[in-house]
């Protein structure tokens, strides 16, 4: 199949995208067959944009394309869940991580920033020496990701596959978007470079919380097999005590996996 043809089939696969581009057409055959309804065909076309915005803005959705928010269904019958940790690694925070992660002997997912991975080289290696997972989040983590175009969002994500393959000597498969938003163009760039979508089903907002018993409560809230959990080495909030939050939280947490009966896997180790 030609890479259009592909890019075609993986768009309509997206029934947003679907939509969108029936839309679009619709908006312009009209135009062309009754040239006054122009008006009508411009808010049809805006409003689609709106959808879309709205959609890349939920980091949750799958209206853009396939989105993991969960683990697929066999590792639920498991009792799996996956522990992901964002925006390290930290030169003072990943290390300890890495200690309390080593105590409960559990695996977990870190989406590294490539350039993080780059100045913190060792320490990138020490986290796939222990058997964690690196994948992608990007080579910059910019806050204007998501307003990228297609050349510029490409090179973001292409650059960090080769900090991390160079560094680690390994390859990520899953991307997450910084702070998780998107736009349309993902999705086909993500696919060109044979990397899926990872978003969470429950996220701490410990960059933003410092309250550790909160952030804790989010994570565990309804917990159940199958769930991705989201936590940050990178960019953690402090505690009153001036602690990054996720060393009073993470150990919490594996103790109430642990009671639960339930098995913390990488991603990579729960792809069907
Ligand atoms: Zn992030």
């Amino acid at each position: 199949m030609s890479l259009r043809a592909a890019a075609y089939r993986r768009m309509m696969s997206s029934p947003a995208l679907a939509a969108s581009a029936i839309a679009h057409l619709g908006a312009a055959a009209s135009v062309f067959i009754r040239p006054r309804v122009w008006p009508w065909a411009l808010g049809a076309v805006a409003a689609n944009h709106a959808l879309l915005t709205a959609a890349g803005l939920w980091p949750r959705s799958r209206l853009l394309g396939p989105n993991w928010t969960r683990l697929p269904s066999g590792c639920r019958t498991q009792g799996e869940v996956a522990i992901t940790i964002d925006d390290g690694p930290d030169p003072i925070v990943t290390p300890r991580v890495l200690a309390q992660l080593a105590e409960y002997r559990v695996p977990a997912t870190f989406f590294c920033v490539g350039e993080r991975v780059e100045r913190y080289a060792e320490l990138a290696q020490e986290i796939t020496r222990r058997g964690h997972a690196i994948e992608n989040h990007s080579q910059g983590h910019r806050h204007t990701f998501s307003l990228l175009g297609p050349a510029a969002m490409r090179a973001e994500i292409a650059r960090a596959q080769m900090s991390i393959h160079r560094v680690t000597g390994c390859r990520p498969l899953f991307f997450r978007a910084p702070a998780g938003l998107r736009n349309p163009f993902l999705d086909p760039i993500l696919d060109s470079l044979e990397l899926r979508l990872a978003s969470w089903t429950r996220r701490g907002f410990d960059t933003v919380d410092g309250d550790a018993g909160a952030v804790y409560r989010r994570l565990v809230n309804r917990l159940r097999a199958g769930d991705i959990l989201l936590l940050h080495d990178g960019n953690a909030a402090l505690t009153a005590a001036g602690r990054p939050v996720i060393l009073e939280v993470l150990p919490r947490l594996l103790e109430a996996l642990r009671e639960n009966r339930l098995t913390p896997v990488t991603l990579r180790a729960a792809l069907p």
